[in-house]
């Protein structure tokens, strides 16, 4: 599971509406997940569980402009005969402009995603303005985007502590390695096969990459001062 935070500034807004306006009606509701990974969408693709290709960018997850939800109830966060709760939610989501999972031909109740952005339900028109989830993201930043808060001095961990931290890159190995990787799943950045092993390979590329789109740094998959200080003061 992963923060809003880390869905399209739009989305954001109506997740916090849409629980606001369950909550109102009595649903116990929970966002389950938000935004994924390539890899993380190859392996929902590969284990039969999503009909969307990773490599391909099919899925609104890893545009960041779809979600999932469940029932917050313990033991019965997916109630299998709870239409009403599923029609609910899905109901009152799509007064917000979300498209409801459980009007698909294979119908995926817990799924919402921004059908504005998703014409027919598919990513192909975000596909073709912007190319990858990295690009499309790089455009979020604007007036209407709550600004993250300003990182100086005064936030523990701040001022400066990344400079002396050794600069990594792909290859890189070692206790540095490990806390970089550690710090970037605290932040949310999933690395679901190798986890924090200490050695940079290509999934911890990705981590980086995506955690530096995130961020609004510049995009080069290499943990240098900049992405160090904004790691510890995440
Ligand atoms: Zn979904």
């Amino acid at each position: 599971m992963r923060g809003t935070n880390l869905l399209h500034p739009r989305l954001q807004a109506i997740a916090a509406e849409l629980l606001e306006k369950c909550k109102t009606a009595g649903y116990a509701v929970a966002i389950t997940s938000t935004l994924r990974t390539a890899a993380e969408q190859d392996e929902l693709y590969k284990a039969g569980k999503s009909k969307a290709k990773g490599t391909d960018y099919q899925s609104g997850h890893q545009w960041g402009v779809a979600m999932d939800f469940c029932q917050n109830v313990k033991g019965a966060n997916y109630p299998a005969n709870s239409r009403p709760f599923w029609a609910g939610v899905g109901r009152l989501a799509e007064t917000l402009g979300l498209r409801w999972g459980g009007t698909f031909k294979s119908p995926d109740r817990p799924h919402l995603e921004i059908a504005g952005l998703m014409p027919n339900g598919s990513t192909a028109a975000l596909k073709r303005q912007y190319g990858t989830p990295e690009k499309f993201m790089a455009t979020w930043g604007g007036a209407d985007v709550p600004s993250p808060p300003p990182d100086g001095g005064t936030s523990p961990g701040g001022g400066g502590k990344g400079a002396a931290r050794r600069t990594l890159s792909k290859g890189a190995s070692g206790a540095d390695v490990k806390e970089m990787q550690t710090l970037l799943i605290k932040a949310g950045i999933a690395m679901p096969k190798y986890g924090a092993d200490g050695a940079f390979g290509t999934e911890t590329l990705n981590a980086v990459k995506m955690f530096q789109t995130l961020k609004k740094l510049a995009v080069d998959g290499v943990c240098g001062p900049k992405t160090w200080e904004q790691l510890t003061v995440s």
